[in-house]
């Protein structure tokens, strides 16, 4: 008795590592896409950067051609100061001396604020590279690791279901029967020690009788809770 008890503990054991094993094999390419997910929001920003820093040195050169034109104006200007006949046209060139240079002081505003746009994107692209080349580090070193556990995952697999296989061959049918029954009926917990009483299926007391019976296994015994398979496990070492 107490070696098939010995073997449903093993059972269990070996179904509930197969059941995590095909967790982590259906969790790892997601995991694995919201690395590569992340690693594009990072390339997606220095992208939008850049873009944002072209656009800016574009409209900068624009700005430049506009003062060096306003420039040259001004100067043809002035020297149609030195023309001029009447006081009438003496005035009328002196105003439009004076639009001039508004027109020019403005696009050197907008100038300096362009600049300092420039400067201000270049300082955000270079924090933002430094970001990516920090994330790609880890990303790197992650998604290496996700590689190599999924490349493995199927022989560990394998591995289990035969342990599993050969657990299950030394079992009584019967015993077997009730097992994959209460397996099924309890998430694929069928097999829980009970520790003081206690059940660790359900965390409830089994009665005094019961648990004196479960030290001195002689039939298999199931929690009167929640119809687990249940067997004594002291952990009187691991309490010290
Ligand atoms: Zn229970």
């Amino acid at each position: 008795m107490k070696e098939q008890i010995f073997l449903l503990i093993k059972l269990q054991k070996a179904d509930s590592e197969i059941e995590g094993i095909n967790t982590r094999k259906r969790d790892l390419p997601e995991e694995k896409e919201a690395l590569a997910d992340k690693l594009k929001t990072f390339e997606d920003a220095i992208e939008e950067s850049k873009g944002k820093l072209d656009d800016l040195n574009k409209t900068h050169r624009e700005r430049e051609t506009h003062l060096n034109n306003g420039t040259e104006n001004l100067k043809k200007t002035r020297s149609k100061l030195l023309e001029v006949k009447t006081n009438k046209e003496y005035e009328a060139t002196l105003k439009e001396i004076d639009s001039i240079n508004m027109k020019n002081s403005r696009i050197e505003d907008e100038i300096i604020y362009i600049l300092d746009d420039i400067e201000n994107t270049r300082k955000n692209l270079e924090t933002k590279e430094s970001e990516l080349a920090d994330y790609r580090t880890i990303y790197d070193r992650k998604a290496e690791k996700i590689e190599t556990e999924l490349n493995s995952i199927d022989s560990v697999l394998d591995k289990m279901m035969k342990k599993y296989y050969k657990v299950r061959e030394k079992i009584n049918p019967a015993f077997l029967k009730k097992y994959d029954i209460i397996k099924e009926r309890r998430n694929g917990y069928a097999v829980a020690p009970v520790w003081k009483e206690v059940c660790e299926g359900c965390h409830m007391n089994i009665p005094p009788q019961m648990y004196n019976e479960l030290q001195k296994p002689e039939k298999l015994i199931l929690c009167p809770n929640c119809n687990r398979i249940i067997y004594w496990e002291s952990r009187e070492i691991s309490e010290g």
